[in-house]
């Protein structure tokens, strides 16, 4: 009998990439994250930092100039930024998991040759599907793509657009014939200077403050038909398919978060003192971290083990809805228990914990809600 790998256990190559990658977000990310929170704004020198180390191009093949990783890999690294910035790890995550993916699967050998050495070299992608009128109900989208002859005329708007305010490729989701309902929605990608694009108002968020967040306008905005992304009429396949794996990064994105505030959590009850001794000394503390431990291994599991599925082309469809219902309550929860065992410095923005409660709380709303996906796990138990 040959025993399986443990979920967790990873090949060297894995463990040398995230480890490198978390080194790199403690030395590199760490010294900035508050800053960028309370400036709301990404670093631009830590973005071109982030490409020298390939982590923007994880899985495009080196013959485009990527890192030639596995979607695995993309996970490892969202992961270990979200440890120390869940703002650097969504920007890697949409890069990675939504954008790259998105191009590598639907792509023509033309659109992959124009756009792919680009992402990997110097330009972040952004993935446009929502409205102010259909978040949820994302197929419901009012942006029209109208044939002009040998291109498209994009007229709509976009909201909640992550990398907006520095993407220069924009996938775009529209729709050229509404009458056909969501099988009329096709996905075009739009480069920043297109005429008839502009990049609108930057959101003033809660949490994940330095990733930018976008409302996007197109006034007949006309791209040729080289820049389809997959067939007309089927970018609802694109988006479907591309947000499913994407929301194994976000569970990521959590697992980083969770792990981060028990990191700084396990540090503090070693130092602070109350009653003559560290509060880590009290087993009332101790089995506080002994819950969120627990809590953030049983997520890692969940993670990994969608990450590996999809990698090896087995289905994921609702382990990934579960791993994100629950790592984004996770990550909630732990975050919540690390300003508790902070106590008076949990609630202040010196200490690290306060932010990370607030950019948990995005897990459970992006790339959709915890009501969605509890809406397919229940189909995919029901049957229906
Ligand atoms: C910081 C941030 C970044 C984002 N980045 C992107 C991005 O890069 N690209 C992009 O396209 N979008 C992005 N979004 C948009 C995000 O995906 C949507 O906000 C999300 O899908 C929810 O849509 P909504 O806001 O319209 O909420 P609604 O759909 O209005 O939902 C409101 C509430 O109603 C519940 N609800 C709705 N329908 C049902 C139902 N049928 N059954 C049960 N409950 C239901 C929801 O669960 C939710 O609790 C981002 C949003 C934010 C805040």
């Amino acid at each position: 009998m040959t025993a399986m790998p443990a979920l967790t256990r990873l090949a060297e190559d894995e463990a040398i990439f995230r480890d490198s990658v978390y080194e790199f977000a403690d030395k590199e990310v760490r010294p900035l994250a508050r800053e960028m929170d309370e400036k709301a704004t990404m670093s631009p020198a830590l973005v071109t930092k982030l490409f020298e180390l390939g982590v923007m191009s994880v899985e495009i093949p080196e013959s485009f100039g990527g890192a030639g990783g596995t979607f695995f890999h993309s996970v490892l690294a969202v992961e270990s930024f979200s440890r120390v910035d869940p703002s650097v790890g969504v920007l890697v995550d949409v890069q990675n998991t939504l954008v790259i993916n998105a191009v590598l699967r639907w792509g023509t050998e033309e659109i992959k040759r124009k756009y792919l050495p680009k992402l990997a070299s110097n330009t972040i992608g952004a993935y446009c599907l929502s409205e102010a009128g259909s978040g949820s109900d994302a197929f419901a989208m009012a942006t029209r793509a109208t044939e002009t002859g040998d291109g498209f005329s994009i007229t709509g708007r976009k909201l909640w657009i992550t990398n907006g305010n520095e993407a220069d490729m924009f996938i775009v989701f529209a729709n050229v014939n509404p009458d056909a309902g969501y099988r009329g929605i096709t996905a075009f990608i739009v480069d920043r200077g297109t005429p008839g694009f502009t990049v609108g108002k930057k959101e003033d968020k809660l949490g994940i403050r330095a990733s930018s967040t976008c409302e996007l306008l197109f006034e007949e905005c006309v791209v040729p038909k080289s820049q389809l992304l997959g067939e007309v009429g089927k970018g609802y396949k694109v988006a479907i398919e591309t947000l499913n794996e994407g929301r194994i990064g976000i569970g990521a994105q959590m697992l980083g978060l969770a792990q981060g505030a028990l990191d700084h959590t396990i540090a503090y009850v070693k130092e602070r003192k109350q009653f003559g001794r560290p509060i880590g000394e009290f087993q009332g503390v101790q089995f506080q971290l002994a819950r969120m431990a627990t809590d953030v291994e049983a997520t890692r599991l969940l993670v990994y083990n969608c990450a590996r599925l999809r990698d090896q082309g087995l289905p994921f469809l609702t382990e990934a809805a579960m791993c994100k219902v629950y790592s984004s309550e996770v990550a909630e929860r732990v975050a919540s228990m690390a300003v508790n065992l902070f106590g008076g410095n949990g609630f202040v923005k010196e200490y690290p914990v306060e932010k990370l409660y607030r950019d948990a709380k995005i897990g459970q709303i992006y790339e959709g809600t915890t009501n969605m996906q509890l809406v397919t796990i229940a189909k995919d138990l029901l049957g229906s």
